[in-house]
């Protein structure tokens, strides 16, 4: 049901907006904590959001799924090590919530009916906890929506909210733009994703991945930013600039090949070597950042026509299977070639020419990375072993690579612990709550692999939770 804005009553005790895994945990969770008319309101006519065809890998610490393979860990160590990588863009009470609520949260899934590998992954920490579901993400998306349904969760496809009604002070619904029909709410959660596919706002908040000149967003459709724009009637403060995750990419294609090839030397602009070539993608995005957003990968052509075209992963998670490479073959350089993005040289000499390097400098470079592969010990960056090939003879190749295609935006609305927004003064709004990529102070600009969904979850449920109770608070009063 909904009604012009200014009749607004009560069509719903939560109104949620999107159906991505925050917006379907919140939901699931405000039902679950005595509300009773919930309502997901999604602009696209899918749910799942930016989870769809993901490995949808979770990071918990101190699960008892750890615990059953031996493995020893804690939700502090998470903590910890989230919080060295990324230093003051984090709120760490937030974190600390993440951290704890996650390792119930898992359970919580398994109750639902969700599956997980009994092997658990490696992301950028060395301990293993990361979460896999049998059937990737996807999996998720559909044990929450079966249980939304389940418990009389409306969920309305190709509903775009774009106003948030106000009144007497606090949020009391949504509205399309016309404002023609607007839905009384006893509280709102934002669950709208995060903003790549919005050129303006990519420009505002995420400069660097903008600056690129030829950025793409890998996630949903509807990651347009509409909860900052909906925060933004409200004053509601934002936090975390200009980070987010930004993978290589060789550009002319879109193609999102996360990780390395083991046996590529990745060098800048000055022809130095930049680091283990083998790291995870956040790791890749913080290196390059330092580096001018730009770097090569240098092979040699023997090593193109030897490698079996199949990308696999340095931290393959449970139930992974290489897939063919669309860029790391003799036919994916060739057509880089083409295009510019690539150049070839004899000699490594010739290539240092191609690439208006120093010959001497990238000589250098190359003769020490022979010189530690010879021996099997990378002693610049500590590179394993297995990863460490001599480059062999020429002729070589150079891919230029930019970090360009964007996965994740992770400047967002500020909440308290409550995931409730707050305002420009930091006072937590009357009846609007947020959870997910929509979220900032959270993740920060080095992004471990399985937090953004580990968030999702957390918040989403913290979310609903608080606006269910707020509604029920609002209910009692005269
Ligand atoms: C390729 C890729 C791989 C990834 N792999 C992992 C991984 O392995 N582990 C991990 O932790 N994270 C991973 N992530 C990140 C993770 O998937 C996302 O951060 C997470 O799914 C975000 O969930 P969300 O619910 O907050 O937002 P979304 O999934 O973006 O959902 C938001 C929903 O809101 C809808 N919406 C937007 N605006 C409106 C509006 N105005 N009105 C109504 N509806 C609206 C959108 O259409 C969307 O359905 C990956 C992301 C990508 C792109």
């Amino acid at each position: 049901m909904s009604r012009p804005a200014a009749e607004i009553g009560r069509d719903a005790d939560v109104v949620v907006v999107g159906a991505g895994v925050a917006g379907l945990a919140a939901a699931l969770a405000a039902r679950a904590r005595g509300a009773r008319r919930v309502s997901v309101l999604e602009s696209e006519h899918v749910v799942g959001g930016s989870a769809l065809g993901t490995d949808g890998a979770i990071a918990a610490a101190g699960t008892r799924r750890q615990r059953a393979r031996g493995v020893v860990d804690h939700p502090a160590a998470l903590v910890h090590d989230h919080v060295q990588r990324n230093g003051g863009d984090l709120d760490v009470a937030l974190v600390r919530l993440l951290a704890e609520a996650i390792v119930p949260t898992i359970d919580w899934l398994g109750d639902l009916g969700a599956r997980f590998h009994d092997e658990l992954g490696i992301g950028d920490d060395l301990v293993a906890r990361l979460h896999v579901p049998v059937g990737g993400a996807a999996s998720i998306v559909e044990v929450l929506h079966g249980r939304c349904r389940d418990a009389g969760v409306e969920v309305s496809l190709g509903r775009r909210v774009e106003r948030l009604v106000v009144h007497d002070g606090a949020v009391a619904g949504v509205a399309d733009r016309s404002e023609e029909e607007a839905i009384g709410a006893g509280a709102v959660v934002l669950a709208a994703g995060g903003f790549g596919h919005d050129a303006e706002l990519l420009a505002a908040h995420f400069p660097s991945a903008a600056a690129t000149g030829e950025a793409w967003y890998v996630g949903a459709p509807g990651s347009r930013g509409d909860a900052l724009r909906l925060g933004a009637h409200v004053q509601a403060q934002t936090v975390g600039h200009d980070i987010g995750l930004r993978h290589l990419h060789a550009g002319g294609d879109r193609v999102v090949e996360p990780e390395l090839p083991g046996w590529v030397v990745l060098v800048d602009g000055d022809g130095r070597r930049v680091c283990d070539e083998t790291s995870t993608a956040a790791t890749l995005d913080q290196v390059v950042r330092r580096h001018g957003d730009r770097v090569w990968a240098i092979c040699s052509t023997a090593q193109l026509v030897a490698s079996d075209a199949t990308v696999r992963s340095h931290r393959p998670l449970p139930g992974a299977t290489p897939r063919p490479s669309a860029r790391w073959t003799v036919d994916g350089v060739e057509t880089m070639l083409r295009t510019g993005r690539a150049v070839r040289g004899v000699t490594v000499a010739d290539l240092a020419l191609a690439l208006d390097i120093d010959a001497a400098v990238l000589g250098g470079t190359i003769d020490r990375y022979r010189a530690d592969a010879d021996r099997r010990d990378d002693r610049q960056f500590g590179k394993d072993p297995t990863s460490l090939e001599p480059l062999g003879a020429g002729p070589y190749v150079a891919v230029e690579l930019r970090p360009s295609a964007v996965s994740l935006t992770t400047h967002g609305l500020r909440v308290d612990q409550a995931a409730q927004v707050l305002d420009a003064a930091s006072r937590p709004i009357d009846g609007l709550f947020a959870a997910g990529e929509c979220v900032g102070g959270v993740l920060g600009g080095h992004v471990g692999r399985g937090l953004p969904l580990a968030a999702a979850l957390v918040f989403g449920r913290t979310a609903g939770e608080s606006a269910a109770a707020r509604s029920l608070r609002r209910l009692r009063q005269p």
